[in-house]
């Protein structure tokens, strides 16, 4: 996708601070981090949000949840974490590329789910 920001982060275009990439992933760090450990983990195929997750892209979903214990374990999230995932308005997603948020290094509290 030529406007999207994520997009241009993958292809190298926008700097990040990398954690993790493999065939189908890419995973940095959030800008603006909400915990010590903030990374944001999204499929490399551009998918604008979970509202458009179907069977010719869920493997890109998969594979971002594959990568999920990969990356805690070498974030150091041995005592668990959050994962997140934004969709749409009422959602409050802000970016259009489908992305996962990665949050631990401190017990979250009870809100929010
Ligand atoms: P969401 O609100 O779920 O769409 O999350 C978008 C996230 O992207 C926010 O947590 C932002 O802080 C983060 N973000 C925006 N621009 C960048 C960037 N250039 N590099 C890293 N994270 C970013
Ligand atoms: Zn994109």
């Amino acid at each position: 996708m030529a406007d999207c920001l994520f997009c241009k982060i993958i292809a190298g275009e926008i700097p990040c601070s990398k954690v993790y990439e493999d065939e189908k992933v890419f995973a940095f760090r959030d800008i603006n981090p909400q915990a010590p450990v903030h990374v944001l983990i999204v499929p490399r195929k551009h998918i604008a949000c979970a509202d458009d997750i179907k069977s010719c892209n869920s493997g890109s979903v998969k594979a971002v949840f594959e990568a999920v214990p990969k990356i805690a374990a070498e974030e150091g999230l041995s005592n668990g974490y959050r994962i997140i995932n934004n969709c749409g308005e009422d959602g409050g997603q802000t970016v259009k590329h489908i992305h996962f948020h990665l949050l631990g290094g401190k017990k979250m509290g009870e809100q929010m789910v």
